[in-house]
């Protein structure tokens, strides 16, 4: 670790502090100039990779999400720490499965699942946009297995 002072390449560890689990706050000193600063280590996920279906890759981007999930629930009763909690499920789950290459569509089923026991509304505003209903009768056809609950 460099000194963020002198620049030089020597700093010991006086003292860690766990907090929580994810961060490590650690205080050093420079052995050459005694100055003292603090680092935070957190633990570093390997990027979850989202295959699109054009077959483009790129990187799993959680403010994608929470603007798709805002937008679907704007006026809705569903508070943002909610909208937060169900990313956090949905990037668990993603997480936990044995390729860390994702089909951008499964993203998309697992956010409708969610929010169809979240608040209807919500979920039909997002499905509406997400599988691009054709015509007013899919629309119609996907209400009425809604009402059937
Ligand atoms: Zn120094």
């Amino acid at each position: 670790m460099r000194c963020p002072f002198c620049s030089k390449n020597n700093t010991k560890v006086i003292e860690t502090r766990e907090k929580g689990e994810e961060v490590a706050r650690r205080r050093r000193e420079c052995v050459h100039c005694k100055k003292r600063f603090t680092t935070y280590e957190r633990v570093e996920m390997s990027p979850l990779i989202v295959i699109k279906k054009e077959g483009v890759r790129e990187s799993f981007n959680r403010e994608k999400v929470l603007k798709g999930l805002l937008r679907a629930c704007e006026k809705r009763p569903v508070s943002i720490d909610r909208i937060n909690k169900i990313i956090d499920e949905i990037e668990t789950n993603l997480r936990n499965r044995s390729s860390s290459e994702i089909k951008s569509h499964l993203i998309g089923e697992l956010i409708m699942t969610k929010l169809k026991k979240e608040d209807k509304i919500a979920y039909i505003r997002f499905a509406s946009v997400y599988r691009e209903f054709q015509d007013l009768d899919s629309f119609k056809e996907e209400l009425k297995k809604l009402q059937r609950r």
